[in-house]
């Protein structure tokens, strides 16, 4: 049969041909894995018991509405727990959310370069979409997100810090961003980076949900929390959103091994939290390296750093592989570098020291 023959039988939605599939980050046997924006240490003796306790009960659904944890993190940001909902990972929340508030007419508004999830969810849904790109300093252009919010427009991703770039966006261009956006459009604060942040003007996206009426605030445990593998992350919103959030939700999405997790890691969060910031000093080492060999990386506020290296992208991630050390590269715009243990850095830096530039 040629290609473009139809073959008979079942048949999937012809638009899913031209979306390009989420490419996950590379894993080489033997190689440092800087690609996904993990922590790089294990999990603590805590929650691996934790772990093992739940592990004891899978033959049992979870709690379908992950109640204990809604409850904690609720009381942790000082909200009513119906505005809290739990997703497997904030991923499936990104999705949730387009689903509980679009229909086929409406549009998703997003900057770009951005968390490459934004453009595949809403095709995924079925509605429309907006591209706003980022400035020439890699930073989220709010004026012109503004601009392009319609009155089709129901949904702004704020991706805060920013994935890949690690710019972010301070309190007062947020604040006046929000004060212009219309009340009928939910303004999501995508902060899955936010407990690597040091700037103290950078907003915590959770204190401005509390305090407006369309904005709602993305986190997760994958990240500082080192949950990567379990799927757990949360939104908070108003409550309208959390309760449409429910009626989209796969039932027993999280699974009990997962609210353990989470539960445990809450409990060592100090401890967890305190690793974010010597992430974020390594951060500022790498960072300090490599803008003193040319690299151009612009300030970044998460676990990882972006090379602006245009078309020369894919030849330094081969580079970098082939000095054992995996980056993600975006082909054509630039690599994304996450921090991880100060050996693992030196190796990366190392590597990218001896490319010929
Ligand atoms: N938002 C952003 C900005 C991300 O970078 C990621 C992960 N790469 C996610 C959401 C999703 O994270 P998870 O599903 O693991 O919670």
């Amino acid at each position: 049969m040629s290609e473009d023959e139809v073959p008979a039988g079942v048949r999937v939605r012809a638009d899913l041909a031209a979306l390009p599939a989420y490419v996950p980050g590379r894993t080489v046997s033997g190689a440092i894995k800087l690609a996904s924006n993990e922590v790089s240490a294990g999990p603590l003796p805590s929650v691996l018991e934790a772990i093992g306790s739940a592990a004891a009960e899978i033959n049992r659904y979870p709690d379908s509405g992950a109640t204990a944890l809604t409850e904690r993190l609720a009381a942790r940001a000082g909200v009513d727990a119906e505005r809290v909902a739990i997703g497997c990972g904030s991923v499936t929340l990104c999705q949730q959310l387009v689903q509980a508030l679009c229909t086929p007419v409406d549009e998703v508004v997003f900057a770009w370069r951005s968390f490459e999830m934004y453009p595949i969810v809403p095709q995924v849904v079925g509605v429309g979409q907006r591209r706003v790109p980022l400035t020439a300093g890699h930073v989220h252009d709010l004026d012109a997100m503004r601009a392009a919010i319609t009155p089709a427009t129901r949904l702004v991703f704020v991706c805060n810090p920013n994935n890949p770039t690690g710019t972010a966006v301070r309190q007062a261009e947020l604040e006046r961003f929000l004060d212009e956006v219309p009340e009928h459009v939910l303004v999501v604060l995508d902060e899955a980076y936010r407990e690597f942040v040091t700037d103290e003007q950078v907003p915590d996206g959770l204190t401005l949900a509390k305090q407006r009426r369309n904005v709602a605030v993305l986190r997760t445990f994958s990240k500082a929390y080192g949950l990567a593998g379990l799927r757990v992350g949360y939104c908070i919103a108003p409550a309208v959103v959390t309760e449409a959030l429910r009626k989209v939700f796969v039932p027993f999405g999280v699974n009990r091994i997962a609210q353990a997790a989470a539960q445990a890691s809450l409990d060592a969060a100090d401890e967890l939290l305190a690793r974010c910031g010597e992430i974020a000093q390594e951060r500022e080492r790498v960072s300090g390296v490599l803008n003193e060999a040319g690299f151009a990386v612009p300030p970044s506020q998460a676990n990882f750093v972006w090379l602006p290296l245009g078309e020369r992208t894919t030849e330094f991630s081969e580079h970098c592989l082939t000095n054992k050390v995996i980056v993600r590269a975006f082909a054509g715009d630039g690599c994304r570098v996450t921090i991880g243990s100060p050996e693992e850095n030196d190796a990366f830096l190392a590597a990218a020291a001896s490319w010929q530039r």
